[in-house]
């Protein structure tokens, strides 16, 4: 039997733990709609098969999608300290398509654009070697993966740019741990986060190749960056085989997506189709692991 006292609490015990039950389901919300006053870390906001998880109080999250055709989107959702949840970004990409008279080449394109946050910490990592597609070598998949951070911590580039870039990253190792990256064939969404960061393989809506989450602080400093690549698409890990045809290259997307983790954007593909972060990746090249002057200038104005 229990005294007085002890029965209060538990009475009391019992009622809080009712109002989490009910505050805990998650509500989604499109991101179309307003937001009602009680979406909170933990919730959902959707648009169309991309969507976020709220962060905590005081966080951003990024979602950055890669299509194989070259569109792509981008949603970033701020949880404020007060708990306000505003939408920073919703964007396909936006600039207006103009037919370039020539594709200016990579060394003299100097289009960037920001995503937001950057890191002041070296970038640890972790590649979830056992997602890997039957098709690819784990270890070569492996290879490819950390020359492609390599890319853009040492800004590689073919046109005689130094390296000024201060960016680091170092390579854990691998993980058993998926990416903190939800969903399949049709959906994906940022979860919460974990605190450490994964690169891994994983079934994503059918077009997609790739799919960055980004977390940032109310400074835009990042916290966490984890990135899916899309088993329903062919790869290659190193150089390019022989009679490739629509596979595509651990090493440039690899750069592509850590270009989105260390705080770059996209610039069109219509414009400037042979920078880095274009939004498309053509199949059967290398071409994207070396940096183009865009991509070089914006790492230099972060790092
Ligand atoms: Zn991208």
């Amino acid at each position: 039997m229990l005294a007085d006292g002890q029965r209060m609490r538990a009475a009391v015990v019992a009622v809080i733990l009712a109002g989490c039950t009910v505050g805990d389901d998650p509500i989604e919300v499109s991101v179309d709609e307003p937001f009602p006053a009680e979406l909170a870390a933990g919730d959902v906001i959707r648009a169309g098969d991309v969507a976020v998880e709220v962060p905590a109080a005081g966080e951003t999250v990024t979602i950055t999608v890669d299509d194989e055709h070259g569109d792509s989107f981008e949603l970033a959702i701020a949880n404020a300290h007060d708990g306000i949840v505003t939408i920073v970004t919703t964007a396909p990409d936006d600039e207006p398509l103009v037919i370039a008279a020539g594709s200016p080449a990579p060394c003299q394109d100097g289009a960037f654009k920001l995503a937001g946050h950057r890191w002041t910490t070296e970038y640890r990592w972790k590649f979830q070697a056992g997602s890997t597609p039957g098709a690819n070598s784990r270890d070569n998949v492996e290879t490819g993966l950390v020359r492609a951070a390599n890319a853009i911590t040492g800004s590689r580039n073919s046109c005689g740019f130094a390296d000024l870039v201060s960016a680091t990253h170092q390579y854990l190792g691998r993980t058993t741990s998926a990416p903190n990256i939800k969903g399949g064939t049709t959906s994906v969404s940022c979860g919460a986060r974990d605190s450490v960061n994964t690169v891994g393989f994983g079934a994503l809506p059918s077009t997609y190749l790739g799919v960055a989450c980004s977390w940032s602080d109310g400074n835009g400093v990042a916290l966490e960056g984890d990135v899916k690549l899309s088993t329903r698409h062919a790869w290659y890990a190193l150089g390019v085989p022989s009679g490739c045809t629509k596979r595509f290259g651990i090493q440039p997307v690899g750069a592509h997506e850590f270009g989105h983790i260390f705080g770059l954007g996209h610039v069109s593909e219509s414009n400037h189709p042979n920078l880095t972060m274009s939004t498309a990746t053509a199949p059967c090249t290398n071409a994207g692991l070396s940096l183009g002057l865009g991509d070089v200038r914006a790492l230099r104005q972060l790092y």
